[in-house]
């Protein structure tokens, strides 16, 4: 018979792992506590590491017509446009790394995800918030917020950098870790292209990097739209709420000094959302018994590797390619989820730790960070700044977990 796996959370990590998992015959049900399957409106960058589980999964089928393809990665200086460097991306990603890399809406993902999900027989229960877990005898039992218990034979915690299964997790192991603020904080927002001049931004991921403040655009839903992300570096966030409506005027003051292009892409946004930006230490531990975290539950990271759902993504995979190999052997399910841990924890523990170490370099923040810049600047006629920064990367991109 087929075992029961039970998720918390239908965010991108709960989605995909329940559809990679029932892909491989197992019973899935995701408990999501907001009552409709929603995502911000920002955009999300695919890289070919991402793209390869959604190339195995049929996601990037659904996803298609939705998807840009960005030509290249290129930083650039806050107010003189000039390159640090540039990244070959678009179909070169596919010859060098076996997928191309993707800007998608998150709503467009999520969408796909949750439809995949439901062609492959996962159970979805909105409205359901978990909140705590018991084992006995191989068994968890579920509990929600509204007193309903459920049993499985595998609990996986897919809710966000909140969990309630991480927190109980860590607790039943005699262990701490709280989300720490980063001092950042990221304004959101999407602008229809038909608003901008016609080739007003480069058809790239386009990252300007200043003092204290770094902005990122490119588009998506196929170029009918153009997302933008601007991070600014403050020490007072005092809302309850992590993410809420921003005031436009305020962010356009807070780039008023910056790049024509920048602030054209903000004089023509109608809104934007603000999103204090938290990560953890990363964790040592993410099983206890048949329980296991995935995605930010278990390893939160700064967007400034745009990683944090890519990981989340490649979790899903490794947990269900692990799981099905050792059930169908009729081993023990902690033994799989140790296994999974082990393959997944030193990955995602180097690159949110390089995500966090991007934030100085971004801001400019050190007199290492600005000769870094100015040193990729002089090498720019040699394109040694291009392969540099090409190589940085290729150890994330260039990552299959399909192929293992
Ligand atoms: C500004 C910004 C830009 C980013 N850009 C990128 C990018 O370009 N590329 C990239 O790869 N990553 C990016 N990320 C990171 C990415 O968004 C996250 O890593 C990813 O969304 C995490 O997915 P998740 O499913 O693990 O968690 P979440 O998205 O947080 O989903 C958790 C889900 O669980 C539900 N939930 C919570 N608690 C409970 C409970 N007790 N019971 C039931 N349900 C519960 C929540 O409602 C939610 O639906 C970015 C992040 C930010 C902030």
């Amino acid at each position: 018979m087929s075992k029961r796996v039970a998720i918390a959370g239908a965010g991108i990590g709960g989605l995909c792992s329940a559809l990679a998992l029932a892909k491989r015959g197992f019973k899935v049900s995701v408990y999501e506590q907001a009552a409709e399957i929603a995502e911000v409106g920002a955009g999300i960058q695919l890289s070919p590491n991402a793209m390869q589980v959604l190339n195995e999964l049929g996601v990037a089928t659904l996803l298609q017509q939705q998807a840009f393809c960005p030509q290249h990665a290129v930083m650039r200086h806050y107010q003189n446009g000039k390159n640090y460097f540039s990244v070959l991306l678009g179909k070169n990603c596919e010859q060098r790394y076996g997928a191309e890399y993707w800007h998608v809406h998150r709503a467009d993902l999520q969408q796909a995800l949750h439809q995949a999900c439901c062609d492959n027989q996962v159970t979805i229960e909105l409205g359901s918030q978990v909140e705590s877990y018991q084992q006995q005898a191989g068994k968890v039992s579920l509990a929600l917020a509204n007193q309903q218990r459920f049993d499985t034979d595998i609990l996986i915690g897919a809710d966000g950098i909140h969990s309630k299964v991480q927190a109980q997790l860590l607790d039943n192991l005699s262990l701490t870790s709280s989300p720490r603020f980063t001092g950042q904080v990221a304004w959101r927002g999407t602008v229809n292209t038909k608003d901008l001049p016609p080739n007003l931004v480069e058809p790239n991921a386009n990252l300007w990097v200043g003092p204290g403040k770094h902005f990122v655009s490119y588009y998506v839903r196929g170029g009918e739209e153009i997302n933008f992300v601007a991070v600014e570096e403050r020490s007072d966030w005092q809302h309850e709420s992590w993410s809420q409506q921003g005031d436009i005027s305020q962010l356009r003051h807070l780039f008023k000094d910056w790049h024509p292009q920048v602030q054209e892409v903000l004089a023509a946004a109608q809104q934007c959302f603000i999103w204090a930006l938290f990560d953890r230490e990363p964790l040592s531990t993410w099983v206890d018994g048949n329980v296991a975290l995935l995605g930010d539950a278990c390893h939160p990271m700064l967007p400034f590797l745009a990683q944090g759902a890519a990981m989340a993504i490649e979790d899903s995979y490794v947990l269900a390619a692990v799981l099905a190999k050792h059930t169908a052997k009729n081993d023990n399910v902690h033994e799989a989820l140790m296994q999974y841990q082990q393959q997944r924890l030193t990955r995602t523990s180097k690159i949110q730790l390089s995500a966090r170490n991007n934030a100085s370099l971004y801001h400019m923040s050190t007199r290492f960070d600005r000769a870094k810049l100015r040193a990729l600047s002089a090498l720019s006629a040699s394109g040694l700044n291009d392969r540099l920064a090409a190589n940085k990367l290729e150890s994330i991109y260039n990552h299959n977990v399909v192929r293992f």
